[in-house]
């Protein structure tokens, strides 16, 4: 039986000054898929791995996958990219649902990576997505293979295109809700996995993410096998009676 481990590289929201923001190494004996991608993606690999006592660098990194465009989701991008394409020699593979990755590059990547000038005065070098990334669609009705990794998504409820994930591997899945309002028919679709990592806010900012006090209402049964992320800086985590994860922890999935 493959051991399936998860770290947490960031638990904040948006705004958080005490801590990086979401993103999550999930691993099957040597091999680990980046879900989200926030920036600084390689010193938050560094030191979460280097905490929970498996250290690792991006070239250990299979693929990401990333739930939506906002920028505390996805910054690391850019570097996550030309680090893989300079460093390694090789592009760096990124898992979407086509909705959410629909502006990746016009709207948020080209402006850093689509004009190329090696030296002053010499030629500008054009590039495209393909350049750099393996761009791996997901999709809603079929579970997609990425190395040994199933990997299932869903819309959320969010400004912009976002999914959740449910993750397969080793014999164990691990599901994510990625940033949401309150949707108990995403509650459902998560339910069935083993470990199941949601997001939550506060009352305040709860108009596009989930009050801690509608998930604290669910089934014990599913509450013993949640766990928080993306909260922000006052969220009580000595009063939650969800275990809110901590970066750089090393957990069973
Ligand atoms: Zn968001």
């Amino acid at each position: 039986m493959s051991e399936v481990r998860l770290i947490p590289l960031g638990v904040g929201d948006a705004f958080a000054a005490s801590h990086y923001t979401t993103c999550l190494a999930l691993g099957v004996d040597d091999a680990w898929l980046l879900i989200e991608c926030p920036h600084p993606i390689r010193k938050m690999l560094r030191e979460a791995t280097g905490a929970a006592g498996l250290p690792f660098d991006l070239d250990r990194v299979e693929a990401v996958a990333v739930s939506h465009l906002h920028a505390d989701h996805c910054s690391g991008l850019e570097d996550f990219g030309y680090y893989t394409y300079f460093a390694l020699g090789r592009r760096a593979r990124l898992a979407m649902h086509p909705e959410a990755s629909a502006k990746l590059w016009d709207g948020l990547l080209a402006a850093g990576m689509a004009e190329v000038q090696m030296e002053p005065n010499g030629p500008t070098i054009q590039k495209q997505l393909d350049d750099y990334f393996e761009l791996i669609p997901l999709n809603a009705s079929t579970p997609v293979s990425v190395g040994p990794f199933a990997i299932e998504c869903r819309r959320t409820i969010h400004p912009v295109p976002t999914t959740a994930f449910r993750i397969r591997a080793g014999g164990r899945t691990l599901a994510f809700s990625a940033d949401t309002a309150f949707d108990p028919t995403l509650i459902d679709w998560l339910a069935p996995a083993d470990l199941i990592v949601h997001e939550v806010t506060v009352l305040g900012h709860a108009a596009v993410h989930t009050p801690y006090e509608k998930l604290v209402a669910l089934p014990a049964a599913l509450r013993n096998k949640m766990r928080l992320i993306h909260y922000p800086d006052d969220f009580d985590l000595a009063a939650s009676v969800i275990e809110p994860l901590r970066q750089g922890q090393c957990y069973a999935v």
